[in-house]
């Protein structure tokens, strides 16, 4: 029955743009055909779960086998097989897609919907990204079909024949054209293998011998031989029958993340999509870095891709995971994805999870909150910054720490204070002002991480009114009392004409620690935008360096007398405090700490009466 035939195509030309854009990533062809045998493997499964056919006992099962030297890869299924009718209809007619046939005729009585991959039909002919031709060789499980041998080369033409294959299955032999031998390499073949098929459903064999090869007291018969997946992984189970240890196993494994993982999401709907899956909460090592996630996107137990943005909320591509989602057009282009209002769902609901669990943790159990925290906290600070509605969701268990190694939630803080919100971002830099706050019950959170700059700001977006002050940018009222200013003009002209810093404010206060001769502040606003500069080059336009001002204060012994001092004595004095303040608010140039050293000894000199 041997006939020739030509590829119908729907457009023009389909093949080139198969091979070019659809499929940037090669490896992807033996994705398609192993999932294509898993299928068909899972069609023949449904037709004997409803009583269809009788199950003839052929085990489900899948082999790759290459042979380096007659350059071929052989993907072997015990599926349904195919009739020439059907190899014409599904292989030979692109666009068409049997899967989808398949589900119109048996919709009523299976659940074969859920399970099948790919509704393009686009996905065999990949397959040409890697061979100079493709055969078939297949029988279908109707009893009495005639086996079918199919070849083509990728162009529009191709031959189809009577075969010779004698069990129901398919065999498609990829003859691999010579520029791409290095898919004939075991490394290469059993590195896609355990990329994209570690989860398929059913089992595959990676060169093994074959069920038929092994007489039955061989010790390599296939029974004991590994598969290269996991048929259930542990997403597909339902969460009561999964134990903590199988979630961290699993993470380890999937993650190579020696450290077990804070705690976990494990997703499961049904309506009005189907979404698997299980989130990770990774332990922070790096805690001055931004979380580095990883969200592996699988499409009925096969893998998709890692961190699809369109699929997957960008804040939560810095958790670790996996999301199974069957309803996702995902062999198509990621700009198709975007515009699908499934997939916003999906986001808007795996979003929704997230922030549920994270409630759920808080309300039952605070101090393990507590606890999380700092490894959540990018995280969640992240999440709140690229999407509100999560904000709205989290805002209320959004933690501070504050000085005294507290967790204060910000309705907590605006209890103290309902403006100002101060904060610290470096605990040795600021100490000097940590010192000043505890002596003066004065609240300070710790806001050290390289998000906290956008975060704040966010905040005060948000909360109207509130406003984050640096420890060091302003004096709260707390820290000061009442007390004279007669003297103010005097020792601020002092200090102006002794200090070699023209720029610097000077401000005479009374603060109520006497002990403190004087404090350095640095505008908010103007640092705020400095740092801002700093992270993205310069962008914005007619920013100077933030202002400093000095801060005498009126209480201090020393300040009150440098008006009765000698000049020489008022010059030592003023740049002396002036260093001080300076040293508590930043580190000192090398040149700064050399005259401040020598100004040091000349002191001691004239305290030991030497000078
Ligand atoms: P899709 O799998 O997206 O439908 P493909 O181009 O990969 O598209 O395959 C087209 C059709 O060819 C499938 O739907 C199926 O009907 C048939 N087919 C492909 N591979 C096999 C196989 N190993 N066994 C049985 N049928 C197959």
């Amino acid at each position: 029955m041997k006939h020739e035939g030509q590829i119908k195509v729907n457009s023009e030309n389909i093949f080139p743009v198969i091979k070019k854009w659809l499929y940037s990533d090669k490896d992807i062809f033996l994705r398609e055909i192993v999932s294509n045998a898993c299928d068909a493997i899972k069609k023949l499964q449904s037709l004997y779960n409803i009583g269809e056919v009788e199950d003839d006992g052929v085990r489900p099962r899948i082999d790759v086998i290459v042979d380096k030297e007659k350059k071929t890869i052989k993907v072997i299924d015990t599926g349904i097989g195919m009739t020439a009718e059907e190899v014409e209809k599904y292989i030979t007619e692109i666009a068409f897609s049997g899967a989808e046939e398949f589900i119109q005729k048996y919709k009523d009585k299976t659940d074969a919907e859920n399970g099948i991959i790919g509704h393009f039909g686009l996905g065999f002919y990949s397959v040409f990204m890697v061979a100079s031709s493709v055969e078939i060789d297949t029988l279908s499980y109707i009893e009495g079909s005639t086996p079918v041998h199919w070849v083509s080369d990728g162009s529009y033409n191709y031959t189809i024949e009577d075969g010779t294959k004698e069990t129901h299955g398919t065999i498609i032999t990829i003859n691999v054209s010579d520029d791409e031998k290095e898919f004939l390499e075991d490394n290469r073949i059993y590195g896609i293998l355990r990329k994209y098929c570690r989860f398929m459903p059913y089992e595959i064999y990676y060169n093994a011998p074959l069920d038929k090869e092994v007489d039955d007291d061989s010790i390599e018969s296939a029974e004991s031989l590994t598969p290269v997946n996991e048929t259930s992984p542990l997403w597909t189970k339902a969460p009561k029958d999964c134990t903590d240890q199988e979630y961290i196993n699993f993470y380890q494994s999937v993650f190579s993340d020696f450290n077990p993982p804070l705690f976990w999401i494990h997703l499961n709907v049904d309506y009005p999509f189907n979404l698997k899956g299980i989130l990770y909460f990774p332990q922070q090592t790096n805690k001055l870095q931004v979380m580095q996630g990883e969200i592996k996107l699988y499409c009925n137990q096969v893998y998709i891709a890692d961190n699809i943005k369109e699929v997957v909320p960008e804040f939560l591509m810095l958790l670790k995971g996996v999301i199974d989602c069957p309803d996702l057009p995902l062999n198509v282009s990621r700009s198709f994805l975007q515009n699908d209002g499934d997939v916003a769902k999906i986001s808007k609901h795996i979003t929704k999870k997230v922030a549920d669990k994270l409630n759920s943790i808080y309300k039952n159990d605070k101090e393990k909150f507590e606890s999380y925290w700092e490894d959540i906290a990018p995280f969640i600070k992240f999440g709140c910054i690229k999407d509100e509605k999560f904000y709205d969701k989290v805002k209320d268990i959004i933690l501070y720490k504050t000085i005294n190694d507290e967790y204060k939630t910000f309705a907590d803080l605006k209890k103290q204070d309902d403006k100002n919100v101060f904060y610290v971002t470096d605990e040795k830099v600021q100490s000097q002002y940590i010192k000043l706050c505890k002596e003066n019950d004065i609240e300070a959170v710790y806001l050290t991480h390289s998000i906290d700059t956008h975060f704040i700001s966010f905040i005060e977006y948000k909360e109207t009114g509130s406003k984050f002050l640096r420890i060091d940018s302003e004096i709260g009222s707390a820290l000061k009392t009442d007390g004279s200013t007669e003297n103010s003009e005097e020792i601020i002209n002092i200090f102006r004409s002794n200090l070699n810093d023209s720029k610097i404010e000077i401000k005479t206060e009374n603060l109520k620690s006497a002990l403190t001769p004087a404090v350095i502040l640095l505008s908010e606003d103007e640092r705020r935008m400095e740092e801002l500069n700093k992270i993205y080059g310069g962008i914005f336009p007619s920013t100077k360096e933030a202002t400093s001002t000095i801060v005498l204060n009126l209480q201090n012994d020393i300040i009150k007398s440098v008006a009765s001092l000698s000049q020489d004595k008022q010059k030592l004095v003023c740049n002396h405090i002036y260093d001080l303040a300076m040293i508590s608010h930043k580190q000192l140039s090398s040149e700064e700490l050399s005259a401040f050293i020598d100004r040091s000894t000349q002191i001691l000199k004239i305290i030991s009466g030497i000078e």
